[in-house]
């Protein structure tokens, strides 16, 4: 057997799906060729990590509803435990486990629906893309008059940038951030654990009241004030995030501190 044949037949070989011929043809390459061998090798140890049953957790209930609404029809519905899932199987059940693991970024694997709001969509994206990337911040600091002048020159408007540790909400730092074409500034404060990104950017108008929308575990609050838009964002419950928006509404109003 040559590589080009034992690479074709891997997968089947580790699904011990191959002929008795071919399942010994290709025992015998391996025991000849360290390149496959090594490649082997990987593709068990691949297989049996993500046979590890810690991997696969059980969706939300909330997402089991939306999904099922979504899809009445679903094979997904119930899917029986086959007893040996080829790889390529178990690497996309793998993946998806791992995007369970790394957060609440199941959602991007929902199909949008009706009455969607796609600025929604970007901030839930912009602030799960937060906390997976290790980006959370581009600046780090606690200090509003460390925060504030880091985004100068870099923004061509100046974000309001006010500590409310005072109220619960420290500022932890900031990082720049697209949402809806525009170059915003995202300004990270925590609430105990959580992460609350709040979002601004210049938008002519008037004040506008605050706009509440909860969606996939997320508490989206948007409002327009002194000639700017901000979004908050938060898995915070919506009253704590409804106390950060007035905590920092009450701050901005205020004359910056000295
Ligand atoms: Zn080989």
């Amino acid at each position: 057997m040559m590589c080009d044949d034992a690479g074709l037949l891997l997968h089947a070989y580790l699904d011990d799906e191959l002929d008795a011929a071919n399942s010994a043809a290709m025992a015998r390459h391996l025991d000849t060729c360290a390149t496959c061998k090594a490649r082997y090798d990987t593709y068990t140890t691949m297989h049996k990590a993500l046979a590890q049953p810690t991997l696969y957790h059980r969706a939300p209930d909330a997402l089991r509803q939306h999904w099922h609404a979504a899809s009445p029809t679903s094979a997904y519905t119930h899917v029986p435990p086959r007893r040996k899932a080829p790889v390529a199987v178990a690497m996309a059940a793998g993946f998806a486990g791992a995007l369970l693991l790394s957060g609440p970024a199941w959602f991007q694997l929902l199909r949008p629906h009706g009455g969607a709001d796609p600025i929604v969509a970007q901030v839930i994206s912009g602030h799960v893309r937060s906390l997976q990337d290790q980006h959370l911040m581009d600046v780090v600091s606690t200090d509003q008059h460390t925060v504030k002048p880091w985004f100068e020159g870099k923004l061509d408007f100046s974000p309001r940038v006010k500590d409310l540790a005072s109220e619960g909400f420290p500022l932890v730092g900031g990082r720049l951030d697209a949402i809806d074409g525009h170059s915003v500034a995202a300004l990270v404060y925590k609430r105990r654990l959580h992460v609350i990104n709040l979002y601004q950017w210049p938008m002519e108008g008037a004040a506008s009241a605050q706009a509440v929308t909860q969606e996939h575990g997320y508490t989206v609050i948007r409002w327009n004030a002194d000639g700017m838009r901000y979004i908050a964002i938060s898995d915070v419950n919506e009253g704590d995030l409804k106390q950060f928006v007035l905590a920092f509404q009450n701050e901005a109003g205020a004359p910056p501190a000295h």
